[in-house]
């Protein structure tokens, strides 16, 4: 008996929403004691759910998640292994190259810079071996993360974008100086770990084994004489160190500060690459100094000699962690970046084998732009010269090339798709100087050459 006091077994069940009787509808389904709802009722609720358009759940501040809030699944290794499904997210130590291939298709991007080729393609290979590794080995293999110090446009971040294609690893790049101590204006140190969660599609696992690229690294340098709170500086070093060491860090998801609306998952930095790079200005004066110094005293004048004898102008291949500190790096920072090497700035020379040599070389997508209206585009020898005297000048290294060629290239790009006639531009010295124009010929006299 209810607490009507009428027995509910005589009675016709009622659909709470339409309140038709159980004779009229298909099914009757009873959600508890009292609530009894029909079939349909029930299907058109879910409808009205999954059709996200509930004015109670939104009401109530739920709402879909937007996908680059979603976590991908982790794989379930052991399952998976013995259903022999290949496991995509994993690296196989087969499918990382040895280091003399890693660094051979560097070369075919990067002009120049041997040494950093070469040491990146060793520490890379080794970073992943060690992760490949299997756990529980008598020996364990430090993490090496590095730091690159360099010009500006000396190909930092090129060598490591094109070291991220090749290996099909998730990168990101930040800048150093968008950093500040947590709950200040700016990114939380972890918000690079967000951006490597994005770079690796939401795949924790996957982000677990990228690389984060942190430019700008001087730039947080211990800001001396100051008696403000360094928020950018110092505590940025300071905040940076667990996550180079390796911890497990909690990361907002699909953005890059932490608020109440944004899920967190977990991610673990042991196994991230981190590469830290730098132009130091004024480094270059430490070193001199600490050298010239060595050399005064007496001992160790082979130093000197060595300074005299080479290059100069290649004083940062002598720099030593002292420099770094005294530039203003904390040594615990400094620390765990144990893997450190030069980039040289590029000479005119350099700069011309920029423009022409790359796979992806700029007068290489220009002839081929041109091609493309049929056009054959060529280059004097003086031409790149002056190109490259022009950009060595800016002193902006390889940045400076793209913004001339563009501005030469300019008027061609303009003027040629109006006369069908045109079949080859020649590019002079004194167009780039100023002092002419280029040698245009017509597709006839193009042929018949
Ligand atoms: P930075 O050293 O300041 O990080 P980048 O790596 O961003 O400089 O270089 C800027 C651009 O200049 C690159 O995108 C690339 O096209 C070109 N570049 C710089 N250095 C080299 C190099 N050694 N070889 C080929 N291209 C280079």
């Amino acid at each position: 008996m209810s607490k009507n006091n009428i027995d509910e077994d005589k009675y016709e069940g009622v659909c709470y929403i339409c309140r038709r009787t159980e004779s009229q509808v298909d099914k009757i389904i009873k959600i508890s004691q009292e609530l009894t709802i029909c079939s349909d009722c029930l299907q058109k609720s879910f409808d009205t759910i999954n059709n996200g358009k509930n004015p109670y759940l939104s009401a109530m501040g739920i709402q879909d998640i937007p996908n680059k809030q979603k976590i991908k699944k982790k794989q379930e290794k052991a399952k998976d292994e013995e259903e022999g499904v290949e496991q995509d997210e994993e690296i196989k130590f087969k499918d990382i190259p040895a280091p003399h291939r890693i660094k051979e298709q560097l070369d075919d991007y990067i002009i120049g810079q041997d040494h950093a080729k070469k040491v990146i393609s060793v520490a890379v290979y080794n970073h992943y071996k060690r992760i490949t590794a299997k756990v529980n080995e008598d020996v364990e293999i430090e993490k090496s993360n590095l730091l690159m110090i360099g010009p500006t446009g000396s190909g930092k971040t090129y060598i490591v974008r094109t070291l991220a294609k090749i290996l099909d690893l998730p990168l990101a790049i930040t800048d150093a100086t968008a950093l500040t101590e947590a709950g200040y204006i700016g990114d939380d140190v972890e918000s690079v770990l967000s951006k490597l969660l994005q770079a690796a599609d939401n795949s924790v696992e996957k982000a677990e084994r990228g690389i984060i690229f942190i430019d700008e690294i001087d730039k947080i340098a211990k800001k001396l004489n100051t008696n403000s709170r360094d928020v950018s500086g110092e505590s940025v070093q300071q905040g940076l160190l667990k996550l180079l060491e390796g911890a497990n860090i909690e990361v907002p998801v699909g953005a890059t500060s932490k608020n109440a609306m944004v899920p967190l998952t977990t991610i673990n930095t042991s196994n991230i690459l981190f590469i830290c790079a730098g132009a130091f200005p004024d480094l270059e004066k430490t070193i001199k100094s600490r050298l010239d110094k060595q050399s005064l005293i007496g001992f160790k004048s082979s130093n000197k000699d060595k300074l005299e004898d080479k290059d100069e102008d290649n004083i940062l291949k002598h720099v030593k962690v002292s420099d770094l500190r005294e530039y203003g790096m904390v040594p615990e920072f400094i620390g765990r970046l144990p893997i450190i090497f030069t980039l040289e700035a590029l000479d005119k020379d350099m700069l011309i084998q920029v423009l022409c040599e790359p796979k992806n070389a700029i007068i290489r997508q220009y002839k081929k732009l041109l091609e493309l209206d049929e056009v054959d585009l060529q280059f004097e020898e003086g031409a790149l010269d002056a190109i490259a005297a022009k950009a060595f000048d800016k002193k902006i290294g390889a940045r400076a090339l793209r913004s001339i060629l563009e501005e030469i290239m300019l008027d061609i790009m303009y003027e040629i798709p109006k006369d069908d006639n045109i079949g080859r531009v020649i590019m002079t010295e004194d167009y780039i100087l100023g002092k002419g124009v280029p040698i245009i010929e017509t597709r006839r006299k193009r042929m018949e050459a």
